[in-house]
């Protein structure tokens, strides 16, 4: 243990702070360097102490502090200063008392948490290697592996008890299965059930499909429940819920609603839970309760202990539906717990964000103006609004942490150029990051075009620039002739050193982790941090901003600029797909130009290369007249350049692309895009994907073809794209549908895994914990309260890496 501080240190620091705690609010914000002050009377005592670092973390924003916020830092801080002036000793005293959240038996209830399954009762070496594939390997992992779904037996009756017009559930064999025909009554399935004591029938009108047939078969023994009703005379259940119970499932001996857990091969339900119930037997009341118990009384929530043996064995008077949408009282308190720490790890960031020390920007510098003035056209009333947060952040002491949103076309580069030149005319450097070289040529050409006439040195940086030419780049970035750089990830290789980088812009951040943001903001000098504006043309549904972006500022661009014309979008069925290509005729005779999309299959590259290829070939022979094109993300950069300028100056009629076309192109003189397989891609992906056409004055349209192999559930999930252009309310549509997971397209996305949170469906949870969370960050930003010292631990265990939670605990 560090020595203890000196005392003298202790009245040199409460001197001016019982000073300032004195003023109003108003004087106290005419007080220059009351933080910079504390800070150098720290840094001349150099102690290490965790508490030390905390007073120093609340220093050292203060200066950037005014009115009231000033005032209560300064009350913190002084109650931070009584804390440590009281000593190690009495403080763990008083910490401890009453609760069992101190940090020691945190960390020996997590070591035994952390043992290993197999010395779970019932599980041996043997088992526990087959429980390792499902990705169970410590008690822990044990005790959250939660049931898939739940089976409620407590209505199974005999077949004979039976009564029309109840709910009941059977225990049967299923004795024949089949679909049949019916005039006027279209496609039934039928089973038939039998339990020694009668028989039944189960009945599926308008059966469409063959979900029944691949999931049951003769012989199999099933639960079915529903409500009974009579059938010609016999007993029937329309529509049940029937599920196939395991061959060694012992019925009778459990009643009640049992768990139905997710398995591996070798590993029977019974089996899987009688371990759960072992392992919760042995250490569920055990399992450390890392909520704190004012928000457990708050929001109501079972303690831990309760929470893992409800979810695992539900009441006798479980609410059936709750449980098997993951909406009991014990599947909200771990979906709380999970969310209320990611959120208070975000908030915590976002914290240390404004306190990291920035160089401040003034807003209507020279270059900013000149820029605005050079503008062929005056910025959008939803463009004013976001350049003025922007610039209002960049005006702070403290860094910009900020999101700009917006569809596509919706005019953000430009706000983002105009914060560059904001960032340029202050003395500083700007570094604008995208995802692809086409995207990051793009930017280039426009922060040319926008910067260069006004004195602006704008240089690019990707894979593409090599040899001589990188080396120069570095050198000029370096030395600060260099002003502004556009680039891929290259421009947050360890090479790159900036004299004096002010702002970091990131595009289409959603293809960027956490990491990439923050290496970009490690690129300041020493001490300095640059403003962060990430911007994303994916409009993000407000629960997956609040997860992936929670700590963000977001600002909104919803109204494009105008002269944007709708685009007339259709679904159309591969037997459409004549009738497609004629109107791609024809609107090339009528002078426009199209695009025809394949998806981009992740898995199978090659494949999708030879048929985006393939496909170019057919065009060019089914349209010996039309000068077809072909633009993929497997061609040299300079190969992509040449189709696209091919594009862009009308060379060429017809593109045939991938989705490289995503974002990057820009040819206003693109009216129709053709979209192949549609159901493959994402909604969201679809919207930025006809973005590109409709970007000037022609009237703009795009066939979205459904492929072979589509179900009712894509083609309804396609037509939302005809019925709207609003591109928030497509990506909640498409969030709804595909799931939080795939709905960035890939898990690269930055959104957190969870054991138990489902964002869509525990919305209001969430909610709730960030509401929670951002108070408690609030009113005590370094933890430091003895109450929530313990969380710095829970925030490390459970999202330290993934959040690069460096600076807490
Ligand atoms: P985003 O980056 O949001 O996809 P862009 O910034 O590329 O959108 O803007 C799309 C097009 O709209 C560009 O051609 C741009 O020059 C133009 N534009 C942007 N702002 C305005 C405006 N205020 N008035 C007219 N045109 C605009
Ligand atoms: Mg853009």
């Amino acid at each position: 243990m560090a020595p203890p501080p000196k005392p003298d240190l202790f009245a040199r620091l409460r001197k001016p702070l019982e000073y300032a705690g004195g003023l109003s609010p108003e004087r106290l914000s005419r007080i220059p360097d009351l933080g910079a002050n504390l800070i150098s009377i720290l840094g001349s005592a150099s102690i290490e102490h965790r508490r030390f670092d905390d007073f120093k973390k609340l220093c050292v924003g203060l200066d950037g502090l005014s009115g009231r916020d000033r005032a209560s830092r300064v009350a913190d801080l002084v109650r931070l200063l009584d804390l440590m002036e009281k000593g190690p000793q009495k403080s763990a005293e008083s910490e401890s008392a009453g609760r069992g959240l101190d940090e020691k038996s945190l960390a020996d209830s997590w070591k035994r948490m952390a043992s290993g399954a197999q010395y779970v009762k019932g599980v041996g070496p043997r088992l526990a290697e087959k429980l390792s594939r499902l990705g169970i390997v410590t008690v822990e992992d044990l005790l959250f592996h939660l049931p898939s779904r739940y089976e409620d037996r407590r209505d199974v009756t005999e077949i004979r008890g039976l009564e029309p017009g109840e709910k009941a559930a059977v225990i049967a064999e299923i004795m024949a299965l089949g679909a049949s025909e019916r005039r006027g009554v279209g496609r039934m399935f039928h089973m038939a059930l039998a339990d020694g004591t009668g028989v039944m029938t189960l009945a599926w009108f308008r059966y469409s499909g063959d979900w029944l047939e691949t999931r049951f078969k003769k012989g199999d023994r099933v639960i079915a429940s529903g409500k009974v009703t009579s059938f010609r005379g016999e007993l029937a259940m329309n529509h049940p819920e029937v599920e196939r119970l395991d061959e060694d499932d012992d019925f009778s001996s459990s009643p009640g609603v049992l768990p139905v857990y997710p398995l591996t091969e070798g590993v029977h339900q019974k089996t899987m839970r009688k371990i759960v119930a072992n392992a919760l037997e042995a250490h569920g009341e055990g399992f450390p309760e890392t909520l704190p118990p004012a928000l457990i009384q708050k929001r109501g929530l079972p303690d831990i202990g309760s929470a893992l043996r409800l979810v695992h064995a539900p009441p006798e008077d479980a609410d059936i539906d709750d449980y098997n949408r993951s909406r009991s009282a014990a599947h909200e308190r771990l979906a709380y717990e999970e969310l209320f720490y990611l959120q208070l790890g975000l908030a915590l960031r976002r914290r240390d964000a404004v306190e990291e020390p920035a160089r401040p920007v003034r807003p209507d510098n020279d270059l900013a103006a000149r820029f605005r003035a050079s503008l062929p056209f005056a910025l959008t009333e939803d463009q004013e609004r976001t350049g003025s947060e922007i610039l209002g952040d960049m005006a702070k002491r403290g860094a910009m942490h900020r999101l700009l949103q917006g569809d596509v076309g919706s005019g953000k580069t430009v706000v983002a150029m105009l914060a560059a030149a904001a960032a340029v005319g202050s003395g500083g450097q700007a570094a604008v990051m995208a995802p692809t070289e086409i995207l990051a040529e793009q930017l280039f050409r426009v922060a040319r075009e926008t910067l260069e006439g006004l004195g602006v040195r704008v240089e690019l940086l990707t894979g593409s620039v090599k040899g001589r030419k990188r080396e120069e780049v570095y050198d000029d970035i370096a030395s600060g002739l260099v002003q502004v750089v556009v680039g891929t990830h290259a421009v947050i290789q360890e090479k790159v050193k900036f004299k004096a980088l002010t702002l970091g812009i990131v595009d289409e951040q959603h293809r960027f982790g956490v990491v990439q943001r923050a290496r970009l903001k490690d690129k300041g000098e020493d001490g300095i941090t640059p403003h962060l504006l990430v911007m994303t043309a994916t409009p993000i549904p407000r629960t997956l901003a609040m997860t992936v972006y929670g700590d963000l500022a977001v600002s909104v661009i919803r109204k494009p600029p105008p002269g944007r014309k709708p685009i007339e979008t259709s679904v159309v069925r591969e037997n459409d797909r004549a009738r497609v290509y004629d109107e791609v005729r024809r609107e090339v005779k009528k002078g426009g130009q199209a695009y025809v999309v394949y998806p981009l299959v992740e898995e199978s590259e090659k494949l999708e290369l030879r048929d985006a290829e393939s496909m170019a070939e057919f065009f060019t022979e089914t349209f010996p007249d039309l000068k077809v094109g072909l633009i993929h993300g497997k061609m040299k950069p300079e190969e992509k350049d040449e189709a696209m300028r091919g594009f862009k100056s009308r060379r060429l009629d017809v593109l045939v692309a991938t989705t490289v076309i995503e974002v990057g192109i820009d040819a206003p003189n693109a009216s129709l895009m053709v979209i192949e397989h549609a159901e493959r891609f994402g909604l969201s992906q679809l919207h930025q994907l006809r973005g590109r056409v409709g970007r000037g004055q022609r009237r703009s349209r795009c066939f979205l073809i459904a492929g072979w192999t589509r179900s009712d559930d894509s083609w309804r999930r396609l037509k939302v794209m005809e019925k709207t252009a609003d591109g928030f309310r497509i990506a909640e549509e498409d969030l709804a549908f595909r799931g939080p997971g795939e709905f960035f397209g890939s898990r690269q996305s930055g959104l957190p895994d969870f054991r138990v949170a489902n964002i869509i469906r525990d919305a209001e949870v969430l909610s709730r914990a960030r509401e929670d969370a951002f108070l408690l960050a609030r009113d005590d930003p370094g933890l430091s309260q003895p109450e929530h010292r313990f969380m710095r631990a829970v925030l490390k265990k459970k999202w330290g890496r993934r959040l690069r939670l460096g600076r807490v605990g």
